[in-house]
C-alpha cells in the first residue's frame, strides 16, 4: 500500500519544517575521529603527525603551503593515516585518532605551535593558522590566490539563514549567541571599515534582528521558500553586484560568512581557539522536530546516530547535508567535516521505485530552474559522456540547488550529471578512477578495530577530557 501511495503522491514539493528542538546538544568526544587532510578543490594539508604520535585537542596535524591548518578535535593517539571517502570527495588522506584522556592544549600552547610569534601575524594569517576559512580569502578552486590580489571588500553578507529548508543552525545561533555575534560584527567592521554589512534572517525574525543587530548591520529578511534562499541568487541581489557562478564572491569585492563561522572567527581572534567542532541539523521526513548538535570534527555518522538512539537500519539512505543539496553516503562510517552542515535521513518508503528513467520532455526541470537552464539536455549528453556537447548549454550557470532533480518525474540524477559535466570535462579518465578506488576505503576495518562502539553510543565519556553530552538552550 505504501508503494501505491508513493506512486500517486504529488511530485516536487520541497520539504518544509517549522519546528525544531531548540536545545543544542553537545556530544562528548567519540572513541575515535577521522580527520580528512583535504577539502574538495579547496585546501590540501601536508600531514604533520605520524602513526603512534600522541596528539592533543587543538594541536595542528596538517598544514597547507599557504598556511591553512587543520587541528585535532580530540586528544588521542594517531592510529593510522590512509585515504578514505568523505561526504564530498573520494580518496582523501585522513588521520585516524583514538581518544585518550590527555588534556587539550592551553591557549599558550596553541600559539606556541606556530613557528613565529602568533601575535605578530596578520589577522587573516592567524585565521588560516587556526583553521578558519576567512571571508577575506577565497576557498574553493581559487584557494591558491592570496587575499591581496582581490579588490577591497565593499559588502559583507552574514548568513543568518540556512539554505536547506530543514536546517536551523544559523537561526538558533542568532538567538542563543547574540552577544558574541555582536562582537563578530565589530570584528567585521574592523576588517572592512568601508564595507556595508548585511545580515540575512528568516522573515519572522526581522523585528528581533533589527533590535539585536540593527546597529551593526542592515537586516534583510528572507522568506521560508527554498528558492528564495539559494545563496548564489541571494548574494548578488543583496550586494547589487553581478557575480558569475564560476567566480568567487571576493573577486567582486563581496565577502560572505555564516553566523556559525562568524562565531568561530570570534573564538579565534579573541582567544586563539581553533575551529574543531561543527554544528549540524539532523532531520528527515519522519523526524518531526529536527535536532541540532555540536560534534567534534571527524565524528562518524554512525556515532551521531547512536547518540540520538536512531537505528541506522531503519533508514535506506543517509544524506550528508539537507534534502535539496545533500549527498547520499555509501556508509554510515563517513566522517563529518567542516563543510558538513547536517544529516538527512530517508526511509525506504521515500526512495523512488525506479530512478534514472527515460526523460519524458515534460520541461519541469527547466521551468523550476532559477538559471533557466535546459537541464534535460545537459543531463542526456552527460549520461553518454558527451561533455563537450553538454557544455553548449552553460552548465557553469548551475547553482547546484537541486530543484530540477527534486521535481523530475523520471527521478533522473540531474544535479549529479551537471556536476560531472562541470568537473570531468576533458577528464573522463579520472571518472574511471573514482569508481575503482571505492573498495579500498579502510572505514569498515577501522570501525571493527574499535568494537567497543556501543559504549560511546551511550554518550559515555570515560577516557574523554570533556564533559559528557550537554544540552544548551
Ligand atoms: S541544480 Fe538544477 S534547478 Fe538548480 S540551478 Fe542547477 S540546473 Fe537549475
Ligand atoms: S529531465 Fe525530468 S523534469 Fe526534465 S524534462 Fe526530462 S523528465 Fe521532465
Amino acid at each position: 500500500m505504501k508503494r501505491i501511495k508513493q506512486l500517486i503522491k504529488p511530485l516536487g514539493s520541497v520539504p518544509v519544517c517549522k519546528e525544531w528542538q531548540t536545545e543544542i546538544m553537545e556530544l562528548a568526544d567519540p572513541v575515535y575521529v577521522i580527520i580528512p587532510l583535504e577539502y574538495p578543490g579547496q585546501i590540501f594539508y601536508k600531514p604533520l603527525v605520524s602513526i603512534g604520535d600522541q596528539v592533543r585537542r587543538y594541536q595542528v596535524i596538517g598544514r597547507s603551503k599557504l598556511g591553512h591548518c587543520v587541528h585535532s578535535s580530540i586528544s588521542g593517539i594517531v592510529k593510522d593515516i590512509l585515504p578514505v571517502w568523505t561526504a564530498r570527495i573520494f580518496n582523501v588522506p585522513a588521520v585516524l585518532i583514538q581518544r585518550n584522556n590527555v588534556p587539550a592544549l592551553t591557549p599558550e600552547e596553541i600559539s606556541e605551535q606556530f613557528q613565529q610569534d602568533h601575535s605578530t601575524l596578520s589577522t587573516v594569517k592567524r585565521l588560516k593558522a587556526l583553521g578558519i576559512i576567512s571571508p577575506w580569502t577565497t576557498p574553493g578552486q581559487f584557494h591558491h590566490e592570496e587575499e591581496d590580489t582581490f579588490p577591497e571588500v565593499h559588502t559583507i553578507v552574514v548568513k543568518g539563514v540556512n539554505e536547506e529548508p530543514t536546517h536551523f543552525v544559523c537561526e538558533s545561533l542568532l538567538k542563543m549567541e547574540r552577544e558574541k555575534l555582536i562582537r563578530g560584527f565589530q570584528q567585521l567592521a574592523n576588517f572592512a571599515p568601508r564595507g556595508r554589512i548585511i545580515l540575512t534572517v528568516p522573515d519572522h525574525l526581522t523585528t528581533f534582528a533589527r533590535d539585536a543587530f540593527g546597529k551593526y548591520a542592515e537586516i534583510s529578511g528572507l522568506s521560508s521558500e527554498y528558492k528564495d534562499r539559494i545563496e548564489r541568487v541571494v548574494v548578488p541581489r543583496l550586494s547589487g553586484t553581478d557575480i558569475a557562478n564560476t567566480e568567487p564572491y571576493r573577486a567582486r569585492g563581496v565577502a560572505v560568512i555564516s553566523c556559525e563561522n562568524l562565531l568561530n572567527l570570534v573564538d579565534a581572534v579573541e582567544d586563539g581557539i581553533p575551529f574543531v567542532d561543527k554544528y549540524l541539523t539532523i532531520s528527515g521526513t519522519e523526524i518531526d522536530r529536527p535536532f541540532i548538535l555540536k560534534v567534534p570534527i571527524g565524528t562518524t555518522l554512525r556515532h551521531v546516530m547512536k547518540f540520538l538512539h536512531l537505528n541506522t537500519q531503519n533508514y535506506s539512505r543517509i544524506l550528508v547535508g539537507g534534502p535539496m543539496k545533500g549527498i547520499a553516503m555509501y556508509t554510515d562510517l563517513t566522517p563529518l567535516t567542516k563543510t558538513s552542515h547536517g544529516m538527512y535521513l530517508m526511509k525506504e518508503s521515500e526512495i523512488p521505485l525506479e530512478v534514472n528513467l527515460t526523460c519524458i520532455n515534460c520541461g519541469r526541470c527547466t521551468r523550476v530552474c532559477p538559471s533557466r537552464l535546459q537541464v534535460h539536455l545537459i543531463g542526456r549528453y552527460a549520461e553518454h559522456n558527451m561533455f563537450i556537447d553538454a557544455m553548449d548549454f552553460n552548465p557553469q550557470l548551475c547553482h547546484e540547488c537541486g530543484l530540477c532533480g527534486y521535481v523530475c518525474p523520471a527521478h533522473r540524477p540531474l544535479v549529479q550529471l551537471i556536476k560531472m559535466t562541470k568537473k570531468y570535462i576533458g577528464k573522463q579518465d579520472e571518472y574511471v578512477q573514482q569508481v575503482e578506488c571505492s573498495s579500498k576505503s579502510p572505514l569498515e576495518r577501522w570501525e571493527l578495530d574499535f568494537h567497543n562502539a556501543d559504549i560511546m553510543a551511550a554518550g559515555d565519556a570515560s577516557g574523554s577530557n570533556r564533559e559528557p553530552a550537554q544540552i544548551r538552550g
